[in-house]
């Protein structure tokens, strides 16, 4: 039987981190869970409709790999993908797929409020079995789909900033192609 690397990449409040627990609940709840940088903290993947559940932090010198080899899980699941490091700790997640013959499943923002794929999200493209929409549409304050991420400070997009703070939904929103190019949240 063959194995997936399966890519899940939206916008934020797509229900990812939902979706995340969903899997992982359905495929048996004995799989690891990971996540990295979570909005909660480190070790919980936390969705934004109140579900949470403990995960294996996703420490940067991490070999997910090797830790992989170690646990044997059925299957694994990722939330915070992006986050990873690229490309190395993808690289993992396609070996583990390959070299352990396990199911894994990442879960993930595709670009930063830039409108910039994330390193990981692109390797994670790059070597990804398939590559899936996340379920909820999300739109932009016009009504069209909503496919990228905005920084925004008292109305106004915001064009720095530190990527990692995304997450913070005080300051973020998704808006379309159209109305992100023209900074117009
Ligand atoms: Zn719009």
């Amino acid at each position: 039987m063959s194995h997936e690397l399966v890519a899940y990449l939206g916008v934020m409040d797509a229900g990812k981190s939902t979706l995340a627990l969903q899997y992982h609940h359905s495929l048996g709840g004995d799989g690891v869970l990971y996540t990295c940088q979570d909005r909660s903290g480190t070790g919980m993947i936390s969705s934004r409709i109140g579900l949470s559940h403990e995960a294996r932090e996703v420490a940067p010198d991490l070999d997910v790999y090797d830790e992989l080899a170690d646990l044997k899980p059925s299957y694994v699941v990722v939330d915070e993908v992006q986050f990873l490091q690229a490309p190395k700790q993808i690289n993992h997640l396609a070996d583990a797929v390959d070299g352990l013959g396990i199911d894994v499943y990442a879960f993930g923002l595709k670009t930063d409020f830039l409108g910039r794929l994330f390193p990981a999200s692109a390797r994670l493209l790059e070597l990804a079995d398939r590559v899936e929409e996340l379920p909820v549409p999300v739109r932009c304050w016009c009504g069209a789909k909503g496919t990228q991420n905005a920084r925004v400070r008292d109305g106004v997009m915001v064009f720095s900033g530190d990527v990692v703070e995304i997450g913070d939904m005080d300051s973020y929103t998704v808006l379309c192609r159209k109305h992100h190019r023209a900074g117009l949240a």
